[in-house]
């Protein structure tokens, strides 16, 4: 039978069943595959038939995990990693040379921005950032020697989206890539292939995972461009373990009944922080406040998990909030069961300068909120006292 529904293409897509007739996948801890024959084995390294060989090539939870992923984003294959990063690296290194050039947006995630800024320049690979609030300079970016357009929608942690539509219908005209980190989004909230993206990115860590585990990562795209990205991670190794593999394909399972709730715990603290006069701004993509509230809308399914609002009083009183939380936990991931606070200008971001800061939408009493799955009165309740308790030193 034909799944078509997210529900159950994430629940039933299964690895083959043994002959111990197991309900639930076995872990497959093995490094390698064993042959039928020496005839076999010619076969399956000249890609006669197909079949695992190494588990740095392929394996069967490794497998599983992908193609629940492809039929969910609706990619024809892809390849699963040991960390998102890994995925990032070898979806935009497959494609490029020394001489070529990648446009992103200015907003990536911090390692994105690293690897752009300080490891593609020892290869001959340039960039230029643009900013998301001005999406007629993307075309303004591309040069002859572009070979990518690499974005991610909701950015971190200015939630600002990017119209994909529009930048795939870009990056056709100019016959270059687009490639979208879509962590923050999930393939349950926002599906960048079926807006006409040429490859899709993810860190598996996230959301995925969703309970602050394992790290992973996932590269989607079609056939035809798979093969350069294949060869490239098949002789470097950035391979997911089994372990890890099993632990997030069956993680997959509850995926849209995780996201649906912490989307409506987001949703319902944005709209309470709208009420709170500690609050300068909220920033959620399904507020009507939000400038791109028609775009959301549009192109994600739901609000997404993360809010982002500024205290009044600046990085001290964003700093007091932080300090006053007393059930948030105060750590460097996201997309946990439970709840997150991150105050970027102090922490994520603080190397960057005030001007810097401030060109990707992160102002001195911004405050990151990944909304877990707690109870929403306590997010609420926690949140209100950290707020109150912000404001005390400062008058
Ligand atoms: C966390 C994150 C990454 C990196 O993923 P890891 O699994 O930590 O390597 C990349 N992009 C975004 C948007 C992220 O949030």
């Amino acid at each position: 039978m034909e799944l078509k529904n997210f529900e159950s293409i994430a629940v039933r897509t299964q690895s083959e069943r043994s002959q111990f007739n197991e309900h639930s996948a076995p872990i497959y801890a093995t490094s390698s595959f064993t042959f039928d024959s020496a005839e076999h084995a010619s076969a399956l390294f000249n890609d006669e038939v197909d079949g695992n060989i190494y588990t740095r090539y392929s394996n069967p939870n490794n497998n599983e995990f992908v193609e629940k992923l492809c039929l969910l984003e609706g990619a024809e294959t892809g390849i699963a990693t040991a960390s998102g990063m890994a995925a990032m690296f070898m979806s935009m290194a497959a494609f490029v040379k020394s001489g070529d050039h990648i446009v992103a947006c200015r907003s990536v995630f911090g390692s994105t921005h690293q690897i752009l800024t300080q490891l593609f320049p020892r290869w001959g690979v340039s960039h230029t950032y643009v900013d998301v609030d001005k999406p007629e300079d993307f075309e303004k970016a591309i040069q002859p020697n572009t070979k990518m357009i690499f974005v991610e929608s909701p950015s971190n942690p200015a939630l600002d989206l990017i119209d994909i539509k529009y930048l795939a219908d870009l990056a056709n005209k100019h016959d270059i890539l687009l490639n979208v980190d879509n962590c923050f989004a999930t393939p349950y909230i926002q599906n960048p292939i079926k807006l006409g993206a040429h490859i899709v990115t993810h860190s598996a860590t996230k959301f995925m995972d969703g309970q602050g585990r394992v790290l992973g990562g996932a590269i989607l795209t079609s056939k035809e461009l798979f093969k350069d990205i294949l060869f490239l991670a098949r002789h470097t190794g950035p391979s997911l373990s089994p372990f890890h593999g099993w632990i997030l394909s069956k993680s997959l399972e509850t995926l849209s009944v995780r996201m649906e709730r912490h989307c409506q715990n987001a949703l319902e603290l944005a709209k309470f922080l709208e009420t709170r006069d500690e609050v300068e701004f909220v920033k959620y993509p399904f507020l009507p406040s939000h400038p791109q509230y028609e775009l959301a809308k549009e192109q994600m399914r739901l609000g997404g998990a993360i809010v982002t609002f500024e205290v009044k009083g600046g990085i001290d009183a964003g700093r007091t909030f932080l300090n006053s939380l007393k059930m948030c936990t105060l750590t460097s991931n996201l997309g946990d069961t439970r709840t997150i606070a991150t105050h970027s200008a102090s922490t994520t971001h603080s190397k960057l300068s005030e001007a810097e800061r401030l060109k990707v939408g992160i102002s001195a009493g911004l405050v990151r909120i990944s909304c877990g799955l707690e109870h929403i009165d306590d997010i609420k309740k926690d949140i209100e006292q950290a707020l109150v308790a912000s404001q005390k030193e400062l008058v």
